[in-house]
């Protein structure tokens, strides 16, 4: 498939996670060609990527983004035979089936209510079923992708977090690092309830830095075109 139609991985939000990998090195103090990193962009678009010493050895979304994360409205990795039964055995075209994991799947389609995560937290915190459901899927698929990556680098310096959610959401970022404490990530509660700007939110203790950073796609931009232009 690769040698006949150039089927391969390409990987999205590129400039995002090369942006925050870049401050989370200035943050830490430390050269990126020494840290283990996972930054993970979390908006209604979600991939997770491992920097292994500045190099992403591994990313989450695939030759299209639909691939890995629970998203907004993508379902992210599913099992592939559902999408031969959507069309062999319910009889959806080509076109529907790709209609509906792109676009009606993920937190919309687990919750039945939107693909906005906080009109998700306003119906979690008053008992709707599927709305703790998505919240739980959605955190799940996070903390999969992160263990896996801890695995493929051998270890992990820092996890760093981008995006609408990985921004605002203090009640995802809780619940995607509960219960991480025996592998030496631990959460500062407070310092998770703050806003707005860059930050370390893992408690001093934390063997693992977890890290808040606004992403800013347009300065990485602007600053490659200025690399380019010199050349
Ligand atoms: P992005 O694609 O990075 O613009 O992220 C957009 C998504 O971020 C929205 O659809 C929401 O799900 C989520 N989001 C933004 N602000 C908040 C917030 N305060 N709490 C929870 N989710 C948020």
């Amino acid at each position: 498939m690769y040698e006949k139609h150039r089927i391969r991985k390409y990987g999205f939000h590129g400039t995002s996670h090369r942006y925050i990998a870049q401050r989370a090195a200035v943050i830490l103090e430390r050269p990126l060609e020494e840290l283990k990193l996972i930054t993970c962009h979390l908006g209604n678009g979600c991939s997770v990527t491992a920097i292994d010493r500045g190099v992403s050895v591994d990313t989450s979304m695939g030759l299209t983004p639909l691939e890995g994360l629970m998203m907004g409205t993508r379902c992210g990795s599913i099992d592939p035979a559902i999408v031969i039964y959507m069309i062999e055995t319910l009889g959806m075209t080509a076109a529907e089936a790709e209609n509906m994991m792109n676009q009606q799947s993920g937190l919309l389609g687990v919750s039945g209510l939107s693909n906005d995560l906080r009109d998700i937290r306003a119906a979690a915190e008053a008992e709707h079923e599927r709305a703790m459901l998505a919240y739980e899927m959605y955190s799940n698929s996070v903390k999969r992708y992160i263990g896996q990556y801890v695995f493929t680098m051998a270890g992990v310096d820092a996890i760093v977090l981008t995006a609408g959610v990985g921004e605002n959401c203090d009640r995802m970022r809780r619940m995607i690092f509960a219960g991480l404490e025996p592998v030496g990530i631990v959460l500062d509660q407070d310092k998770n309830l703050l806003r707005g700007f860059e930050r370390i939110i893992s408690d001093d203790e934390s063997r693992v830095k977890v890290i808040v950073i606004p992403t800013n796609e347009e300065l990485m931009i602007v600053q490659d075109v200025i690399t380019l232009l010199a050349k």
